[in-house]
């Protein structure tokens, strides 16, 4: 089988050669026994392997740096780190003269004891891919067999699963031409990253790890989730030629980039671009969206080990900031938990993370960690049009205890003589069902609602986001949904308040203009993703959404919805 199927996660297609993640690396290895009189041999050719994979880290962490800049390339400080660690390399040592056995079957027999011992620590445990990988190096540096590094080759990165953190940190995206994983769907936040660095991605390929072979030529096409592996000159010819009619079309798209999303008879749809990281802000300039309606920002806690301090949060949001000219910014507290979680914090492990420790809840249990962040954006909202908004918000009590909270941060810095915007707007995100049922409520505690339809779709229901065999059963326009969506919507406009949508259904095209006929006022989408919303937008009247959308809520199912839209939406 050489042509392999999976969620088309990320769009764009690339060719490389395969590189594979393997959890599994060190079963490859068989024990090997060494003779007494060679172990100061294999001692000397142990450490010489530490060092040649120090200079090929460092080397990486140099490229990244240039290409990403500094917060990328700091994951690799970390891979350093455990390079030097003096009790790590004794302890292997130890095992090579004791038991007699080769560097390879010493580190091998090292990391699976680590397996017991080493990942007590959360930190470790966040850590512990990267740990493997390093591991893997350095087994790769001691064999003779071994191939030049292929990382400033292009590859496609092919794994079992990445986390939100792993994917951010491959991002030397000169050479990542792709990656493909076994698990995920299309609103796992691996997925939402991916989009977001404009890396072709195809996920949710459960056979992926054992079709691939290391180095094996790959196509992949983010547009359609296909991979072909050894694509004979044919496949790559034809697959040429549709990237070019592709860049055709989009540069048509981009033309587009000054225009206002305005509908044939010219109603104003406001379009904004979801975020993770400050280094995004070039690609929202770059589709012209009109501001910034969703900055996750958990990925500024993700890459590393420490917590980011109120004076580096304050500095990234000013940044955005200023970068953004005046364009409104709307700024999600921390939303850890879930699929997402941050090394600096040791919590208790949870059998049911998404219905646990997540989001407003993390937030009001650490609040050193939540009123530093406040005091950061407060400081900042007094250079722009800032607003700052609340995820996973399930009852009213958790909005007034939010509320006081910020007081308390406005009170600090008004103590400290800090400057900061004193009506700052309030939001919160809809994205439980609860939420959404007493939205008439919580509309009187807030400036504006978010819906954020990727949760509010999972918890609705009741399957997880990031399993890729419930994928079937994730349905934007299931009518439930469309009715949540219906019920937030008439309760914010009932309490004069804005409301918007940041989930991912929000960038596909026909469902863009159902949320506009219900009478969405913003949506918020990757950068990547609003020329294809705008176009859709300006080919349509807003009295005929209307009509077309006032039809669908009768309807009893996702594919009759969707398939009415295509069908009488120009
Ligand atoms: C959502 O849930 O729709 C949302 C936008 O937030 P996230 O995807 O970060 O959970
Ligand atoms: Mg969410």
């Amino acid at each position: 089988m050489r042509k392999l199927k999976g969620f088309p996660a990320s769009p764009g297609i690339g060719i490389g050669k395969a590189n594979k993640i393997r959890d599994d690396f060190f079963s490859f290895f068989e024990s090997k026994k060494i003779k007494s009189g060679k172990i100061v041999e294999e001692i000397n050719r142990f450490y010489k392997s530490i060092q040649k994979t120090e200079e090929e880290i460092l080397k990486i962490k140099e490229t990244t740096e240039k290409i990403a800049g500094k917060e990328y390339s700091e994951i690799f400080s970390f891979y350093i780190s455990i390079l030097k660690d003096k009790n790590l390399l004794e302890e292997i040592e130890k095992i090579i003269r004791k038991e007699n056995v080769s560097a390879e079957t010493a580190l091998k027999k090292f990391i699976t004891n680590l397996n017991k011992n080493f990942f007590k620590s959360d930190f470790l445990k966040s850590r512990e891919k990267e740990i493997f990988d390093i591991f893997e190096k350095i087994i790769l540096n001691l064999s003779e067999k071994k191939k030049e590094t292929k990382t400033l080759e292009n590859i496609i990165i092919v794994a079992n699963d990445l986390s939100p953190t792993q994917t951010v940190s491959l991002l030397e995206k000169k050479y990542v031409k792709g990656f493909i994983t076994c698990v995920g769907t299309e609103t796992s936040h691996t997925t939402i990253i991916a989009k977001a660095l404009e890396i072709p991605a195809v996920v949710g390929v459960n056979n992926a790890m054992e079709k691939i072979k290391e180095d094996d030529t790959l196509l992949i096409d983010g547009y359609e989730g296909i991979i072909i592996i050894n694509p004979t000159s044919s496949e790559i010819e034809k697959i040429k030629q549709k990237e070019k009619k592709i860049a055709q079309s989009k540069k048509k798209i981009y033309l587009l980039k000054n225009k206002e999303a305005l509908t044939l008879d010219g109603k104003k749809v406001e379009l904004y671009a979801n975020i993770e990281l400050p280094e995004e802000v070039d690609a929202v300039l770059k589709y012209g969206a009109d501001g910034i309606g969703l900055f996750r920002t958990e990925y500024l806690y993700l890459k590393r080990k420490d917590l980011p301090s109120e004076e580096e949060q304050f500095y990234s949001y000013k940044k955005i900031i200023e970068k953004m000219n005046g364009k409104p910014i709307t700024i999600r507290t921390i939303d850890v938990g879930g699929d997402k979680f941050i090394s600096a914090f040791e919590g208790p492990v949870e059998l049911n993370s998404f219905l646990g420790l997540r989001g407003i809840r993390f937030c009001l249990e650490k609040r050193d960690i939540f009123l530093t962040q406040l005091k950061a954006i407060l400081r900042a909202s007094y250079y722009g049009n800032l607003k700052v908004m609340f995820p996973m918000i399930t009852t009213k009590e958790e909005v007034i205890e939010t509320k006081k909270i910020i007081e308390i941060a406005k009170d600090k810095l008004r103590k400290g003589g800090e400057k900061f915007k004193e009506n700052i707007e309030i939001g919160i995100m809809i994205e439980t069902p609860s939420a959404v049922i007493i939205s008439d409520e919580l509309a009187k505690e807030v400036d504006f609602f978010s819906i954020g339809s990727n949760d509010l779709i999972q918890y609705t229901l009741a399957i997880d986001r990031v399993n890729e065999k419930l994928s079937y059963l994730y349905k934007p326009c299931h009518p439930s949904i469309l009715k949540l969506i219906k019920l937030t919507i008439e309760n914010a406009k009932k309490n004069n308040i804005k409301v918007g949508i940041c989930g991912e259904m929000a960038s596909i095209p026909e469902i863009a203009c159902l949320l506009i006929g219900l009478g969405i006022d913003e949506l918020s989408m990757a950068p990547v993703a609003i020329p294809l919303v705008k176009e859709k937008i300006i080919k349509n009247y807003y009295s005929k959404i209307k009509e077309i959308t006032q039809k669908v809520l009768s309807f009893n199912s996702h594919e009759k919805i969707i398939d009415f839209l295509k069908k009488n939406l120009n």
